[in-house]
């Protein structure tokens, strides 16, 4: 790993060359900065979506709704294959920019490419697989069914740290379902937006399909407020901050418009009596620390057995003082940059308050490269140990700050899991069966994702992505996921000579 960071200059240079080879020109126009966090500098200006734009974008989407929702399912399947194969050829160049845009190490860019192709296949064997039910009528002479048809234009808007594979998640599965789809892509990661958004046009006109099946918005929340109030929307997937779900939520329901909302999450494992911790360690370490701290699921509490809380702190604050930090591209490095300055502060501020609230910090908070890059932003992943689960440790600060909490009884450690206004992703970790099929029950942990003897970060695409509470409750990805993304018609088929009413109603 090296211990130093390489010039603004050769990122850009290395992101422009990946667009070149994906086939973009680099981007001309002004209105938003593409920059990369791992020097704070600036890679290119691009332009930004007009409102006029914006607006055509929409219609052009609802017009090749028409002719796609008719097109075959498996022929819809074959756009998404044509992707995927792209994304594959491509998944280098589009790692680069992710690295390059977001700071996320390489091998995890390359992971969430990984994704990308995933999803694609899962899309395409859905394609074959968009069921409906047959169900037992009560009338003589009568069938029951549903079915389930396209759904409309799909407006996907997209949070920064996966700049890439929620769009992916969102639009495989929406374009097989037969809707058409208008991304409003994080205003951080324009490049990574256009090369990915470019390769679905590529794909398009390889197999035949309308390019206007997608389209792509540039700019801030302004140009994702113009999907949201946009009754053409028929849904609005939307990804990102609790705060953000919070104005758009509610927004689309005023015009009857269909959500799904992905939002924070504030993540906890609970560390069992029996837990087995040669195995908890990674798993901690890579939740916790991972992607900078900047994951939906990143683990921000650990719920630790007393018994076992010393010799479990003394292992991760070991693991924790050796961290490679630094530049995100180089080999070796586990920890990038968080996306800005800003999120920097915040993390300062988060520390500040949990030691005023009686924590003691552990391990790091400090920063690094503040000398060479002062408009970047290298953080030490922190470990603090809390007397409570007080107001800081129940919000969540978008940076590697795990809260280290003790309980005595599961009972408790399952309470203090729930008590966050979130419902993302937790886990155990734990030897005894018990336990685990406790957290896994009714009266368990609350969250839409909950896992045994892993970390609560890197789900695969095949269960479906999502949590309750705060998280929003939307589902994604994989599973029946599909089911949202599509409208349901219950049809009724009378093939008797006679009409019988149902609940046996004599009327004429
Ligand atoms: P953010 O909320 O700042 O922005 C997300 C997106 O929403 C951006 O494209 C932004 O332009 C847009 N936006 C913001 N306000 C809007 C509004 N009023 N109307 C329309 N669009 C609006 O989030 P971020 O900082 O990019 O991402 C980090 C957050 O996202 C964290 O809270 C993280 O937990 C969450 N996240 C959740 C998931 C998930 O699957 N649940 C996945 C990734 C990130």
């Amino acid at each position: 790993m090296a211990d130093t960071l390489p010039g603004t200059d050769d990122i850009q240079a290395r992101a422009l060359r990946a667009l070149g080879r994906i086939g973009l020109d680099r981007p001309v126009g002004d209105g938003l900065r593409a920059r990369t966090p791992i020097t704070g500098g600036k890679l290119v200006d691009v332009p930004v979506t007009t409102p006029d734009a914006a607006d055509r974008a929409v219609a052009e989407a609802h017009d090749a709704f028409r002719i796609w929702r008719t097109t075959p399912a498996p022929r819809r399947g074959e756009l998404v294959r044509r992707l995927g194969d792209l994304l594959r050829e491509h998944r280098e160049d589009l790692a680069d920019l992710i690295t390059a845009e977001a700071g996320k190490i390489h091998s995890e860019s390359l992971g969430e490419v990984q994704e990308m192709v995933d999803i694609c296949d899962f899309a395409v064997g859905q394609s074959r697989q968009l069921y409906g039910r047959t169900i037992a009528s009560e009338r003589p002479g009568h069938r029951l069914a549903e079915t389930w048809h396209p759904l409309g234009v799909v407006g996907v808007i997209s949070a920064f740290n996966f700049p890439a594979a929620v769009w992916s998640w969102n639009t495989a599965i929406a374009l097989v379902c037969g809707d058409t789809v208008v991304w409003k892509p994080s205003e951080l990661t324009p490049l990574v937006s256009l090369a990915a958004s470019h390769l679905l046009e590529r794909a398009a006109s390889d197999v035949g399909a309308p390019t206007a099946v997608h389209r792509l918005l540039l700019g801030d929340r302004e140009v994702g407020e113009r999907l949201v109030d946009d009754p053409r929307v028929a849904l609005v997937s939307a990804t990102g901050s609790t705060r953000m779900g919070r104005e758009v939520g509610p927004r689309v329901a005023a015009r009857f418009g269909r959500s799904l909302l992905e939002l924070g999450g504030n993540n906890a494992s609970v560390v069992g009596r029996s837990a087995d911790l040669e195995l908890a360690l990674p798993g901690i370490v890579f939740a916790a620390a991972g992607t900078a701290g900047q994951r939906c699921t990143t683990l921000r509490r650990l719920i630790v057995h007393r018994d076992v809380a010393d010799e479990l702190l003394d292992r991760l604050t070991t693991a924790y003082r050796t961290l490679p930090i630094g530049d995100p591209f180089s080999d070796g490095t586990l920890v990038g940059p968080l996306i800005t300055r800003s999120a920097a502060d915040t993390m300062d501020r988060a520390l500040a308050r949990a030691r005023d609230d009686g924590g003691t910090a552990l391990v790091g908070g400090g920063r690094r490269f503040a000398d060479v890059a002062p408009d970047a932003a290298y953080v030490e992943p922190s470990i603090v140990r809390m007397p409570e689960q007080t107001d800081v440790v129940r919000e969540e600060t978008f940076a590697p700050v795990l809260h280290v909490l003790t309980y005595d009884d599961f009972d408790e450690a399952i309470a203090l899991n729930n008590a966050v206004p979130h419902g993302f992703s937790s886990s155990v970790f734990t030897r005894d069966q018990q336990e685990a099929e406790r957290f896994l029950a009714a009266d368990g942990s609350d969250c839409g994702i909950a896992n045994v003897n892993v970390g609560t970060s890197g789900a695969e695409i095949g269960g479906a992505f999502g949590g309750e509470k705060e998280t929003g409750g939307g589902r994604e990805s994989g599973s029946d996921a599909w089911r949202g993304y599509m409208r349901r018609a219950t049809n009724t088929v009378n093939y008797d000579d006679r009409l019988t009413l149902a609940q046996n109603v004599s009327f004429l």
